[in-house]
């Protein structure tokens, strides 16, 4: 059964008990599923003093800007203040482009911001030659990007606070059935990979919580539209799903989209393919792959959004008055990403 045949309804629906724990923290992208993870913690009437954003800077924050938009990160900077919510920032040293290039180093260094200010932690384990681009398969040993800038991210982010200790945290991620048939099989509440509960020097209750996991693309859009939340601009120039801007899954396209919005950033991925001599696709170079598509027609459309997505800052609203939200070009668009 593909995943859009899914009976949606049939999936089991779980809701925590929000007052048994002490933080919830949620897994924040700034696209559309993440953002609804927010707004419907919102609507649950929790309290927001307990919700924490996390988001993962893929790029980190030592240059690198070879993967990311570059408003992501000042986007969920100002809809966490709009929404009056905490957030905190973390990342890979170097981000992809280090560990990609890797050779003859150690995994660089995860840092991660806490109430106490920024943490470090690793970047001494045998040195190792990675000189690959992430593999395009639902398999995260040989996907290694969203284990090594997110999952891994995460993971060290909450592993070494002590703050997390002793008590119980809900961690929350917006994946959705409809997005893939592997992600159909994820359940909607399980102990977070980080989960301790069971001893007794640590007592670090965890639970991993998918709200969104059961909702229809048509649902969540529904629900950004009622809050009035501005979407991030990708949505804006026709892209469908916010992952990285140049992510190793992108369609013909998408490709050809960033050729034409960001050709220095993208040419540099394709030299990256002369350098390791493999291709990121098993058919493709990215040009033939760009060849094979067309740019978005949005963006010729939306010179506002355009100039906003390839800025560091994010300028525009982020909440606005229902009755005058657009819908984004993008809203049903190509829905490629991780799966
Ligand atoms: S969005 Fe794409 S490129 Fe970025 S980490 Fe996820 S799978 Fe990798």
């Amino acid at each position: 059964m593909s995943a859009t045949q899914l009976d949606l309804f049939a999936l089991p629906k779980i809701t925590p008990d929000f007052s048994s724990y002490d933080t919830i923290l949620v897994a924040f992208s700034g696209g559309k599923d993440s953002i609804c993870c927010v707004l419907h913690l919102l609507e649950m009437n929790i309290n927001p003093a307990k919700v924490e954003l996390h988001h993962h800077l893929v790029d980190g924050r030592e240059g690198s800007d070879l993967f990311d938009w570059p408003c992501t990160e000042d986007y969920c900077r100002k809809f966490a203040e709009a929404l009056e919510l905490k957030i905190y920032f973390s990342w890979l040293q170097g981000g992809l482009e280090r560990e990609m290039c890797r050779e003859n180093q150690s995994k660089a260094p995860t840092h991660f911001e806490t109430p106490e200010g920024i943490r470090s932690i690793g970047g001494q384990g045998q040195p190792g030659t990675r000189r690959k681009f992430p593999a395009k398969t639902a398999d995260l040993s040989r996907r290694w990007c969203s284990a090594y800038a997110k999952i891994d991210v995460l993971s060290a982010a909450i592993a070494n606070q002590p703050r997390f200790t002793h008590c119980r945290t809900l961690v929350v991620t917006g994946e959705r059935a409809e997005e893939s048939s592997a992600r159909a099989k994820y359940p909607s509440l399980e102990r977070h990979r980080c989960d301790r509960r069971d001893s007794p020097k640590l007592k670090r209750h965890i639970d991993h919580w998918r709200p969104v996991h059961h909702w229809r693309r048509s649902q969540v859009w529904q629900t950004i539209r009622q809050w009035g939340i501005v979407p991030h601009p990708a949505y804006f120039l026709g892209f469908g799903r916010l992952s990285c801007m140049r992510c190793i899954f992108g369609s013909p396209n998408q490709w050809s989209s960033n050729f034409a919005i960001a050709p220095g950033q993208t040419g540099r991925m394709h030299e990256y393919e002369q350098d390791f001599g493999h291709t990121l696709d098993n058919r493709w170079s990215i040009p033939e792959m760009a060849a094979r598509g067309k740019p978005y027609a949005a963006i010729a459309l939306h010179p506002v959004e355009l100039k906003q997505a390839l800025s560091h800052k994010y300028t525009n609203a982020i909440l606005i008055e229902p009755k005058k939200w657009r819908l984004p070009a993008g809203a049903y668009g190509e829905d490629t990403g991780p799966t």
